[in-house]
């Protein structure tokens, strides 16, 4: 019996994963928006709620970019903004003393 060819892909693709590679992809990704934002006020004045509301906002933009089959750079940088606002979470808890 053949699997659904969406189903081979998925199956291939998860043998080709390689965290590291991925990672380093993705570290990548959260850095240029971060730099791309660096005119922005920051996070420090931010509570843990403000930024898990706009981590909500960015998840919703990386839900519409695939939605609407944008490019990868596109998927890419949308999931990365998700990615940052975590990152911003945990960096509030880090600097508590
Ligand atoms: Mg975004």
């Amino acid at each position: 019996m053949t699997q659904p060819v969406g189903q081979q892909a998925v199956v291939k693709r998860i043998y080709q994963c390689d965290e590291t590679e991925s990672l380093a992809q993705f570290i990548f990704w959260m850095g240029r928006q971060l730099a791309n934002n660096k005119h922005k006020s920051g996070w420090g004045g931010m509570s843990p709620a403000q930024l898990i509301r706009r981590l909500k906002q960015e998840l919703g933009e990386l839900e519409r970019a695939i939605e609407q089959k944008e490019p990868y750079e596109r998927i890419a940088s949308e999931a990365a903004d998700v990615a940052n606002f975590a990152m911003m979470v945990q960096d509030l808890f880090w600097r508590e003393p």
